[in-house]
């Protein structure tokens, strides 16, 4: 369970993030919509804790991870991060890339790799480097790497936006099962409507830093937050 309250961020005299709070349970998305530069990656970043906020706490499964005086490090965060450029290492096989965030016995990270690998439907290429495969199949690597040392929580922003529209939809679902079944709790970052009405539990509107509107899809659908948000859904049909 992630939850962050009254998170603030400031460059300059802007306040990029301004008082934003959420709470997502375990097995939840919530998908955060908003117009570019309006602090959707900051409010990620913060949560990641490769940025510092100004104010406001930082709670994961009901522990505190960060506020102003007390700080957890990123990579103890158990928090997994996949983003547009998801960058596999090159110079690794598909299973070391998958197995590089996992400490424990070699035989214990193998079996988590080649049960991630065949959940994602990607076994077959576990000794092969990340080059020869597609981008969709480069997606799901990146998923297993991610999901990989059991994050309680996964931030993604726009990760599937490399991908072209017929890949998509299944490496959508494909996602949502494997981290459904995981039970990880996921704050998506999205442009795309369809994604945020297929994929979100519940939806969070972003304007000028601050979370204006918040409820299941269904509801933000039928009564939209602003003439943004109706352009938004109007395409769906
Ligand atoms: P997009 O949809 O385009 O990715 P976003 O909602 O993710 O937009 P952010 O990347 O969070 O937007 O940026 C919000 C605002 O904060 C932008 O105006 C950006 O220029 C500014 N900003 C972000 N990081 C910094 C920084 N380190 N220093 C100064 N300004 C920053
Ligand atoms: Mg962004």
């Amino acid at each position: 369970r992630l939850e962050i309250r009254n998170l603030r961020r400031r460059f300059g005299d802007r306040d990029v993030v301004n008082d934003v709070s959420l709470s997502i349970q375990p097995g939840h998305v919530t998908c955060l919509l908003g117009p570019s530069g309006c602090g959707k990656s900051t409010t990620l970043r913060m949560i990641a804790g490769v940025e510092m906020q100004d104010s406001g706490e930082i709670y994961v499964d009901g522990n505190l991870i960060c506020d102003t005086v007390f700080r957890i490090p990123p990579e103890r965060r158990q928090i997994g991060l996949m983003f547009q450029d998801f960058a596999l290492f090159p110079h690794m096989s598909v299973g070391d890339n998958v197995a590089f965030g996992l400490k424990g016995r070699r035989d214990e990270k193998r079996a988590r790799v080649e049960h991630l690998l065949s959940k994602v439907g990607l076994q077959w290429a576990i000794d092969d480097y990340p080059h020869v495969l597609s981008g969709g199949e480069q997606q799901r690597i990146a998923l297993a790497r991610a999901l990989a040392p059991r994050p309680r929580i996964m931030l993604m922003d726009e990760p599937f936006s490399g991908l072209d529209n017929r890949l998509r939809d299944g490496i959508r679902d494909e996602t949502l099962a494997v981290l459904k079944e995981e039970d990880t709790a996921v704050l998506l970052v999205t442009h795309e409507p369809e994604e945020a009405m297929r994929m979100a539990d519940e939806i969070a509107l972003m304007r000028d830093g601050r979370i204006v509107q918040q409820g299941a899809p269904y509801n933000i659908y039928n009564a939209p937050f602003d003439k943004e948000a109706v352009g938004f859904f109007s395409d769906i049909n």
